[in-house]
């Protein structure tokens, strides 16, 4: 039920909210992951449920909501009880929606309470380990020979591997055929098994299996190369040819609209602890994360980053013409 928290009747607004400040939280939280188990938003709500625990002094818990490009789970959130037992993590599908999604049942960032962004998470373009392209150069020649047969897999319109996968074809002036998941976790056993040629992938979910060999590797998508041991010789995909080619993904942590700015806080602070917590880090780092430390990580920030990467994108989305009912 909206606006129902745990306040005596009769309290004046200010008490009430002092009040849920002081019993907040008195059972577990749930993070709401609107993608697959296994995935790189599930690893990231996994390691910050695992580091909130203590600010919080509870348990928290992971809900993975997967479908329709993290739509289904935002929509879960928006319409959760705005009493901070229920928080969202998200990536920049949360700035694209809006312009993707004709029927969308939620407003960004109106339906949501910003409470700081959590990382910005590079992205790297993979391929089937049976393909025969030894390096960018002869993957783009067999993209190019395949015409529209090529496949990209991705995790649902809005994903971030539909965006960049968008970005990519947009770059090669070519189409290619999209292959829909619920996540980049069960699109990544498609890669390894064959069953589909190509994916951006964020470095969280891709380094292990670029170490175990089980994929190869084209290019880093953002501007700067990694600075991980599986990836420091792998080029940009900007230096390969396809000049300022920059995806670059970011995760941040949202409540209902209307929940109480008492629990705001708490959760925000609750938040900031975390991502101090070097066993974080050192985790977040190895997967070529960045934590965030900058104003993004106030709810104001945050909010003021969403509305620019919502113009940001809805321009790109509009040009390539993409939208779901
Ligand atoms: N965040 C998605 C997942 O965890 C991947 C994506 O957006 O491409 O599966």
């Amino acid at each position: 039920m909206k606006n129902a928290w745990r306040c005596g009747a009769g309290l004046t607004l200010f008490a009430a909210a002092s009040m849920a400040c002081a019993e907040f939280p008195e059972k577990p939280v749930t993070l709401v992951v609107p993608f697959a188990a296994g995935g790189p938003s599930d690893k990231i709500a996994r390691d910050l449920a695992e580091a909130l625990r203590k600010p919080l002094g509870q348990t928290v818990i992971v809900d993975n909501a997967a479908g329709a490009g993290g739509t289904i789970g935002s929509a879960k959130v928006a319409r959760a009880a705005p009493d901070g037992y229920t928080l969202l993590v998200h990536h920049i599908g949360m700035a694209t929606a809006p312009a993707l999604y004709r029927k969308l049942s939620y407003k960004v960032p109106d339906d949501f309470e910003t409470l700081g962004l959590i990382n910005e998470a590079p992205s790297v373009l993979i391929g089937k380990p049976s393909l025969e392209a030894r390096n960018f150069g002869e993957l783009r020649q067999w993209i190019a020979s395949n015409g529209g047969k090529a496949n990209l897999a991705h995790a649902g319109l809005g994903s971030a591997s539909h965006l960049c996968g968008l970005m990519f074809q947009s770059a090669l002036k070519t189409n290619m055929t999209p292959v829909p998941y619920k996540g980049t976790a069960p699109a990544m056993t498609d890669l390894i098994g064959g069953q589909v040629d190509l994916m951006c992938e964020q470095a969280t979910n891709a380094v292990p299996q670029i170490e175990g060999k089980k994929v190869k590797v084209y290019g880093v998508t953002s501007l700067k190369r990694l600075p991980l041991p599986s990836l420091k010789d792998t080029a940009t995909l900007s230096e390969s040819g396809l000049k300022d080619f920059d995806v670059q993904v970011w995760h941040g942590l949202y409540a209902p609209k209307g929940t109480p700015p008492a629990v705001l806080a708490k959760l925000n602070s609750a938040l900031r602890v975390a991502l101090k917590d070097p066993e974080l880090i050192k985790r977040e780092e190895a997967l070529g994360l960045t934590v965030v430390n900058d104003e993004r990580l106030e709810p104001a920030g945050h909010r003021k980053f969403i509305e620019a990467e919502k113009t940001r994108w809805s321009k790109v989305i509009k040009d390539a013409g993409e939208y779901a009912d």
